[in-house]
């Protein structure tokens, strides 16, 4: 079913009543009877029809479920139906956020428990039931595990980490904007996420963190900076998470950014297709569709999170002509070797979405567990590149510190020169001349 506009985009700002129903302007307790992993004792007549702000939420249009997830829901979520555990605004009500919480879904170990309960207001702790539902019970070592459950690590500050490694705002000309090469911004819309990652850039504004509000007023005072730029025809909305606002306020936003002549493509930076893929309704996609050209960049770290509800989720999205693109941060042993990341990049493209970054994990503070060295993600390039296909192999980037913007790095293939050719290496290391004419 397609959603219908509430109200006139163009002119109701996203503070009114019908903007309003983003759920991150609700706490999680106010759901907390519809999650039987919290102390509850009474069920509404209708417990699987939430109601938000008074009014029925409409149920999320059929997705089909994983085994995985199946088996997850009857075992952790038994009252909860099919639908109530589709609907993206159920998983987001029903995050878990706690130690006690998560100790009932995967055994924690000590040094886990402990980040939890002490270092977890660093970076707040959030996993839809969603994502909970692929992480691996027992193994601490389970790379999804990795990237979403703390450990005392967190806490080691070592040489080069900085709360704002890429130097942002620095190159921030109002609150919300980044605006560091000639002809884009990066358009940060909210600190909210569905679900937190540990080696976050932005651990120092997301989850309720930092100075930034992410108002209608820092809005409109973004929307006025971009308008007032000819110069900037390329708008990045990051965040935090966009698609974790309504439909109704992106649209307005969208709407407003399109009104703007010189704004010729509008990109989403997203980790909700991996995390919370639910949210991708036809509603959102039918909204996201009248703002063409769109593009969308889906931040994902691992072949495990290709499951079939990320599938469906990035098709219904590409079906909208909607080009994707993956960013990947490398993280060590999450994703730093060449079979897991073939089976990421090759899984990426059977589900339409084309490999386009791999990331240097930035520096923030406590990051020194995550982080890889640079040699690692050259042999990684260098295992793919003839390997798989060339649309399969991402551009790997250093995001220089200091504000240095992205800097691709290649492994070496060019050796040197004898005369006028070029020598060359291929990716079998076995060496060829170019006749280069122009010497
Ligand atoms: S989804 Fe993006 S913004 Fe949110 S915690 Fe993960 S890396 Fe940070």
């Amino acid at each position: 079913m397609e959603s219908k506009t509430l109200f006139n985009e163009e002119t109701e700002p996203p503070g009114s009543l019908t903007g309003a129903i983003g759920l991150e302007n609700h706490p999680q307790k106010s759901f907390s009877r519809f999650n039987p992993l919290y102390n509850h004792s009474t069920r509404t007549p209708h417990a699987d029809r939430p109601v938000i702000l008074g009014r029925p939420v409409r149920m999320a249009s059929p997705f089909k479920d994983s085994p995985k997830s199946r088996d997850f829901r009857k075992r952790f979520f038994p009252e909860i139906t099919y639908a109530v555990w589709h609907d993206w605004r159920w998983q987001l009500r029903n995050r878990i956020g706690d130690a006690h919480t998560l100790a009932r879904i995967i055994r924690l170990s000590e040094n886990e428990r402990h980040a939890m309960i002490h270092h977890a207001k660093h970076l707040p702790v959030a996993i839809t039931p969603y994502y909970a539902s692929l992480l691996d019970e027992n193994d601490v070592f389970q790379p999804l595990r990795r990237t979403v459950v703390p450990v005392n690590d967190e806490c080691i500050r070592t040489h080069g980490e900085a709360d704002d490694p890429l130097g942002e705002e620095h190159d921030s000309p109002t609150p919300g904007i980044v605006h560091r090469y000639p002809d884009r911004v990066l358009f940060l819309v909210t600190g909210f996420c569905s679900t937190y990652c540990r080696y976050c850039t932005r651990s120092r504004m997301v989850g309720g963190r930092g100075k930034h509000r992410f108002d209608i007023d820092q809005w409109e005072k973004g929307i006025a900076y971009i308008a007032s730029n000819p110069n900037v025809r390329d708008v990045l909305l990051s965040g935090g998470d966009p698609l974790t606002l309504a439909d109704e306020k992106l649209a307005w936003l969208l709407a407003r950014l399109r009104k703007i002549h010189h704004v010729e493509i509008i990109r989403i930076g997203t980790k909700v297709p991996v995390v919370m893929p639910q949210r991708i309704t036809p509603g959102l996609v039918h909204t996201l569709r009248r703002y063409h050209p769109l593009l969308m960049s889906i931040h994902v770290t691992h072949p495990d999170e290709l499951t079939p509800e990320m599938s469906q989720a990035c098709i219904r999205l590409a079906d909208a002509g909607i080009p994707l693109g993956s960013q990947t941060v490398l993280l060590a042993g999450i994703n730093d070797n060449i079979e897991t990341m073939k089976r990421l990049v090759r899984g990426l493209l059977r589900i339409r979405v084309k490999p386009y970054y791999l990331y240097q994990c930035d520096p923030i503070p406590g990051s020194s567990h995550f982080r890889t060295p640079v040699a690692k993600g050259l042999e990684i390039i260098r295992g793919l590149h003839g390997h798989t296909t060339g649309y399969a192999v991402p551009t790997y980037a250093i995001d220089a510190p200091g504000g240095g913007g992205k800097i691709p790095l290649l492994p070496e293939y060019v050796v040197g020169r004898d005369g006028g050719d070029l020598l060359l290496n291929n990716y079998q290391g076995k060496s060829y001349r170019y006749p280069d004419c122009n010497c």
